[in-house]
């Protein structure tokens, strides 16, 4: 069941009680009580999460045309019960460890201030608020897997109950079952790999696509054995794409990436009109768990996915407070 938040006591009870006199007819008492308690579950209602559980999965260097070359029937099949688009925006530079801290930190490097591309032991960790560490203030788990030591710096101390190096999908699957995290970011870097060695879009670089696509159906399957199906929320994307045998630039097939959120009936079908950043991936992240948003975030959440009837569409997205 979705996590209902309780809404704080504003002293509305007592201020009733004392509008009332004892001595009114009845009825008037029992109208008052009754619009009082309406308007309590319609706050609680409003503030409720439709997920539980946020996994998102970033496929290094995965440019949405590639994607639709190649066999990949979990990530299609999520696109097409999904909202999706294959023309979401990375940043410059297109590179791994900036455009991994955007998409976690919502903000552009020159606001989270991790501008090189390798790990550097004297370069501190991202500068802006991070997915993760909105998720720990409020209590829920968070854990990475990643392909690349580098997205350490993304890991700010405290923020992460687990961040490991990704080795076999059945670990997480495994780590899954055990702890249920409420948001789980897994990196796989074999696209990125493949793509310099033999380039963007060879045969090599698809088949390593494939197998990203048979490792996200092995952990779909894991968290259904978990009975967590229903309250997952699934996003799917990268931090760049490439071309030739590189990226970093602002050429339209380095900057081009996937974007696909799945979550049945939660998640509404069909393709996202609006522009989507990587930098959105944050926000709409913590708000599926019924999280605001770090206010001085580029990335706004895409709440127009929702399936309608959830209740986060109350929520404004420029500001994430309850209209
Ligand atoms: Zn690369």
């Amino acid at each position: 069941m979705p996590e209902t938040h309780t809404v704080p006591d504003t002293g509305e009870k007592k201020k009733m009680k004392e509008r009332i006199p004892a001595g009114k007819p009845s009825f008037l008492r029992v109208l008052a009580l009754l619009s009082f308690l309406f308007c309590s579950l319609v706050s609680s209602a409003l503030l409720s999460a439709p997920a539980e559980h946020v996994i998102m999965i970033s496929l290094d260097g995965a440019r949405p045309d590639v994607i639709l070359a190649s066999n990949m029937p979990n990530t299609r099949e999520m696109s097409d019960k999904g909202a999706y688009t294959w023309w979401a925006q990375s940043i410059s530079p297109s590179s791994t460890l900036p455009a991994h801290s955007s998409m976690l930190s919502g903000s552009l490097p020159e606001k989270h201030g991790i501008t090189w591309n390798s790990w550097k032991a004297e370069g501190g960790y991202v500068l802006s608020t991070t997915c993760f560490e909105i998720a720990k203030r409020a209590g829920r788990s968070t854990s990475m897997f990643v392909g690349k030591q580098k997205l350490e710096h993304i890991s700010k101390p405290g923020t992460v109950d687990k961040f490991i190096k990704l080795d076999d999908i059945k670990s997480v699957g495994e780590y899954f079952l055990q702890n249920k995290p409420n948001l789980l970011f897994i990196h796989f870097s074999s696209p990125d790999e493949a793509g310099h060695r033999y380039g963007w879009g060879s045969q090599e670089q698809r088949m390593e696509l494939e197998k990203c696509d048979k490792n996200i159906g092995l952990l779909r399957e894991y968290v259904g054995k978990s009975g967590a199906s229903a309250v997952t929320v699934w996003i799917i994307t990268a931090d760049h794409g490439g071309h030739a045998k590189s990226h970093g630039s602002k050429d339209v097939r380095d900057m081009t990436v996937p974007w696909i959120c799945y979550g049945p009936g939660i998640i509404r079908q069909g393709q996202i009109e609006k522009p989507v950043s990587i930098c959105d991936t944050a926000a709409t992240s913590v708000s599926l768990l019924g999280l605001e948003p770090d206010i001085e975030w580029h990335g706004k959440a895409q709440l127009d996915i929702l399936m309608p009837g959830q209740t986060l569409q109350e929520i404004i997205p420029e500001t994430g407070k309850v209209k």
